[in-house]
Order: structure tokens, then sequence, then C-alpha cells
């Protein structure tokens, strides 16, 4: 029998999957199972279409057949079936898709591994089988025939025997190689497995015989329970995936279970998104909001990511491109017939259908939580809690590119509701002349809420938000605005503070001591300026920054690793109303050296409420010891 020879670019491709080292080698039984699936969609539409051919459905299945001894594992289908020529054209090449797939390969560099996403179909199977023979009987034809090939040296083909109609493929599986194993794929329980993973919704049942314990039958009713070991068929998959049954016929518990199953958390989701979309591209979706951050989620070790499936079949496990980074902790499933399970086919084309699912997708998450708020605040909250650092990171680290998707989303503590509150709800309540966005920054909302300076905030009833977490600042800042209202650090601004009157008297306040300041600067190297301020109640100083670095950010940005020296410019404002001011003006008359160690020692005092830390806290110590002991 003359053998053929494999065309020369399939000829490079079985190269290359013979002999990569390839880590997604499973997925060879995926690409066997779905070939087989469509076979029997082909037959099934033959048998919809014409009226001779008369079919009970209940009859298509698929067969698994491990024969260990003989290291045979062996598909069978009783599909459409293929002649001898179809064998030959069909398997003798790798199809169109395989060629163009090598093609973009090599175009573009793409690294082999996009093999094990998408797949070049029966090819793969080569990846574990060093032989492999395809015994298929068409359903149009009465002679059977049998294509072998070691993958090498092309095929033959021959005449066989087969009663039924379909197609049997007989992997004979390689040997274990010092750094492979092989043995895992005449292993049930691994095979079960690899179906389950991937080709659990096919849905024709997938069947192989098994073994299970079984309670033996007793003769009397006295017998001790005893069990037998029996070998008997069972169908591998659930078939009907629970996204394409319609959303009022899944129960709440079988949401939560199939979430905890697929995405191995032990907390139910706080939210079930379960959506069904036609139109440019159509899809159904299954997506959960977890009810927590997963141990990982803020380490660069977290994937963020949807599986996707092609007509029930899995294909990627964590397509990240379906999510954008800000949503990143959305666990779900996309599953789109127009997605094809041979990317290779079109890569570009499949490229623009993923964008316009994420872009439906995104739409959807931002809808959900913006409903979840709108609804049910409490367990809007609980997101926040657990999620709101990744909005406000998605909004500072894009610089400003997500601020209209994410901005309605966010929530800051506010110090008259004392919880937090959004954005839109602290713009409603603004007073009619107030013109800012009042924030304040800190290590906690205990402490910012001692801060001095927030002090007159309250006393005149205007809510401030209060920024704890280290990106909250960023992340305003990178707002600038909502709703045409500016931000204000109350550090740095308080015009809404005072009245016209109030600001031209502190202005003449501050030019009759420039003297003073200038004098106190002197003391102070690390000072930008002194001032007079009307920020203040009760204490006598303050710190305040110019620029567009506070504080808060100075600390957080020298904390960073490779950070750069970052420094705030940094104001001393002092309470004009504080006995303090008073003290001060006698000192510059009387004494200057008295008042530069007051300028010390205030200035400290200053940085300690901030929670900064004393550049010299001997010189400081003792300072203070020496009015102490006076
Ligand atoms: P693809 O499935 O992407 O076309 P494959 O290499 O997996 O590529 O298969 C090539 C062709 O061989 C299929 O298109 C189909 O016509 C035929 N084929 C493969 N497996 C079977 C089968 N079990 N029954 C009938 N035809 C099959």
């Amino acid at each position: 029998m003359a053998k053929k020879q494999f065309k020369t670019e399939s000829k490079k491709i079985l190269d290359m999957m013979i002999n990569s080292v390839y880590t997604n080698r499973e997925i060879f039984l995926r690409e066997l199972i779905s070939n087989a699936s469509d076979a029997i969609d082909k037959l099934y539409y033959k048998s919809l279409t014409d009226k001779k051919v008369d079919l009970d459905k209940d009859d298509f299945k698929i067969r698994i057949d491990i024969d260990k001894d003989n290291r045979i594992l062996k598909i069978t289908d009783n599909g459409i079936g293929m002649n001898e020529e179809e064998l030959d054209t069909n398997l003798g090449i790798i199809a169109k898709s395989g060629s163009s797939l090598f093609k973009e390969i090599n175009d573009n560099n793409k690294d082999i591994n996009i093999i094990g996403q998408f797949g070049v179909g029966f090819y793969s199977a080569f990846m574990v089988a060093n032989k492999i023979e395809v015994i298929s009987k068409s359903f149009e034809d009465d002679a059977a025939h049998k294509w072998v090939s070691d993958g090498v040296d092309g095929y033959t083909i021959s005449k066989a025997d087969k009663d039924e109609y379909g197609t049997e493929i007989v992997l004979h599986i390689k040997d274990n190689t010092e750094e492979e194993n092989y043995d895992e794929f005449l292993e049930e329980r691994r095979i079960e497995g690899i179906v389950k993973k991937y080709s659990d919704y096919i849905k024709y049942p997938i069947v192989m015989e098994v073994t299970n314990r079984k309670l033996k039958e007793k003769k009397n009713e006295e017998e001790k329970d005893e069990y037998e070991e029996v070998r008997e068929d069972k169908t591998l998959n659930s078939m009907i995936p629970l996204w394409k049954r319609s959303d009022d016929e899944v129960t709440e518990e079988e949401y939560n279970s199939f979430y905890s199953d697929k995405f191995f958390d032990y907390e139910a989701p706080l939210k079930v998104v379960h959506s069904s979309v036609e139109g440019q591209i159509s899809y159904n979706s299954l997506l959960f909001i977890p009810s927590h951050a997963p141990y990982d989620y803020y380490t660069k070790e977290y994937e963020k990511g949807l599986q996707l499936y092609s007509n029930g079949v899995l294909i990627m496990d964590k397509c990240a491109d379906l999510l954008p980074d800000y949503f990143s902790f959305v666990k779900g499933l996309v599953d789109s017939e127009d997605v094809s399970l041979n990317l290779s086919r079109e890569l570009l084309q499949q490229d623009r259908q993923l964008k316009l699912i994420a872009k439906s997708i995104e739409k959807k998450i931002k809808s959900t939580l913006e409903e979840l708020l709108e609804n049910d605040r409490e367990k809007y909250e609980q997101f926040f809690e657990a999620f709101g650092m990744q909005l406000k990171y998605g909004i500072y680290s894009s610089y400003g590119m997500n601020n209209e998707a994410l901005k309605d989303l966010l929530m800051f503590y506010s110090s008259t509701e004392k919880k937090k509150v959004t954005l839109k709800e602290y713009v409603s309540r603004m007073k009619e002349d107030q013109k800012k966005i009042y924030y304040a920054s800190g290590d906690s909302i205990e402490k910012i809420d001692m801060l001095p300076i927030v002090e007159r905030f309250k006393e005149k009833g205007i809510e401030v938000l209060y920024l704890p977490d280290y990106v909250d600042e960023f992340t305003i800042q990178t707002l600038m605005e909502y709703d045409s209202k500016k931000f204000a650090n109350v550090s740095s601004e308080s015009e809404d503070l005072d009245t016209e009157e109030e600001k031209k008297e502190l202005e003449k306040e501050n030019k009759d001591a420039k003297d003073i300041f200038e004098e106190m600067k002197k003391a102070l190297p690390a000072v930008k300026d002194v001032r007079f301020t009307n920020k203040l109640k009760n204490h006598p100083v303050c710190l305040s920054t110019e620029g567009n670095i506070s504080l808060e950010m100075e600390k957080v940005l020298n904390a960073m690793p490779n950070g750069q020296e970052v420094k705030a410019e940094i104001v001393l404002e002092i309470n004009d109303k504080h006995p303090i001011a008073d003290k001060l003006k006698e000192l510059y008359a009387t004494d200057k050296e008295e008042l530069n160690k007051y300028s010390k020692i205030l200035y400290n005092q200053a940085r300690l409420i901030e929670g900064l830390n004393v550049d010299n806290p001997s010189e400081l110590a003792e300072l203070i010891c020496n009015y102490l002991s006076k």
C-alpha cells in the first residue's frame, strides 16, 4: 500500500506539535470530542431535512474506551462518518485552518501555546499518540475505511471492517519518557476530569465504562452491608449548561454551588448576573461578583479573566481580554457561538468579536453595580469594602481615562454623614455658595477627624470627605472634578469658610506680620511659608501645602520602593485668634532668639498632629524640657 505524504505546511505544524514541550496536551481530547459532536450534529441535521433518514435522537452518543494493557485510548461516535475520499482530504492535510494558523504564528511570532487555547483539531492527538488509526464508515457508504498514521511518515488508507456508521479514533498512547508522563491519558479518573473540564456541555452523552462501588444485594435483612466493584457505563458530561437555561429555571442554590465548584470560593457570591445577549454579537454570560476579595487579589499573582466557551466547549480558562482591570474581581464565563473553536481561522476577526463582547460585559457589570448601589446599599457597601480599592486604582492608574466609567461607583467617608457616601450624594448636599468638594487625608478616619484643620469645616457644617487609603488622594487628583465642582484639600484651600470681610481682614493681618514670618522662616528651613490662618478654631498651628503634592502624598510616594524623594511645599499656618499669635508678635519685638525656639516647637508640634516624623527629635525634646524647667 502506497504511503501518502502530508503537505509541507502540515508537516511543519505536525512537527511543532509533536515536539514542542507542551503544557496543554490534555486539550487533544476536547478536540476529538468536538469533532465527534460535530459529526453527530451533521447527521442529526440530515435526519431533520431528509425524510428518508429516520434516526432516534436518543441513540446518538460518544464513547470513550481505555485499554490500559495495550496503551489504547479510543473515541467512537455514531455521527456522519467519512468515506475514503473524505478521510484523505480531511485528515491528509491539516485543513486550511491549520496552515493559516501556521502562517499567523510565523508572521506574528506568536507562541505555539496559542494552539493550546484554540487547537488545530484532530492533529493535536499526535501530542499524546505515536500512532493514530481512524476507522470510519460514512452514513452514505457501505464500505468502511481505515486511515493510519504515525504523524511523521505520512499516512495510509485501506479498506476496513465496521458495521455501524460513524468514526472510531484509536490513539496509541506514547510511552513515558524521563520527563514526560503519558500514562495519565490511560487513567479513567484523569480522562473523566478532562471531559468534565472542557466538554461538560457537549450536548450528546459522552459515555465511558468505569468501576463503581455498589452495595451488594442482600439475601435477608440481617445481613451486613457489603460492597462489590462493578464495571458500568457512566455518562461523564452534564450536557446542559446552567447558563443556557433560563434565569427563572435556575435556583439560587444551583447558582451558588456552580460558583463554588467552578471558582473555588467557599462563600456565596454577592451577586449573580445571568444574561443572554443577541444582536451584533450573541452570547450567554454568567457573571459573579464575589462577596469578598480572594486572599491573593491585591497581589500580582492574581489573574483576572472569564472562562470563554464556544458553544458549550471551553476554549480558554481565563480570557483576560474580556474584563477591564478595574473589574478584575468579576468571575464567570461567556459562551458564544460567534467565537469559533478554531481561532486559528481568523485571529483578527476573533479579536474584534472578543472586543465587542468585552465592551458589552463591561457595561453589564457597571449597570449591575449601579443598581446594587441604588437598591441594596448594604450589599454595595460590602462590595466596596472588598473591591473599592480596585475601582479607585482603576481611575488613578489610567490617568483619567476611566473617570466617566467609574466616578459614580466611588464612595468616601463623610464627616457629616459618618458613613461612606457617593460623590453624587455629596454634591447634592453642597451648600448654595459652596464651590468646592472638600477632602482631608490622613492615616485613618479617626485621625483625620481629629485634625485641627477639619474643625472649622465641621463648625461651619461643611461636609468633608475623609481619605484614609493611600490611593484616595491620587484618585481624587486624577478625577479633578465631579459635576463641574473641583476637589480641594482642606489643608490647602478654605475659601468657602470665610466671608469676604474675613478674608480681607486676614490678608491685612498677614501683611502686617510679614517681618515676623520672615524671621520665623530663618529657623525653619524646611518651611516654604509662614502665615496666619482662619482655618483653625482651638488649635494654635497646622500645616498646609502649596502645589500638587500634599503631605499625605509625600508620605505615600516616599514609602514606595524606588520612589524618588518627593517634597511637599509646606506652609506653617498659625491661628490668629489663639494667644500664641500675640506671643509671637511680642517675641519678635523683644527677643528674636526666643522667637526662633518657639518657631521650632510650633512647627514640630504641627508635624506631630499630622502624623509626620519630627526631623530632629532630640533638639525638640531639649527645647521643651528647657521650658518645663523654667
Ligand atoms: P476542524 O474540525 O477544525 O475542521 P480537524 O483537523 O479536527 O479540523 O478535522 C478535520 C475534518 O475532519 C473535520 O472538518 C471533519 O470534516 C473531519 N472529521 C474529523 N473528525 C471527524 C469525525 N469524528 N467524524 C466525521 N468527520 C470528522
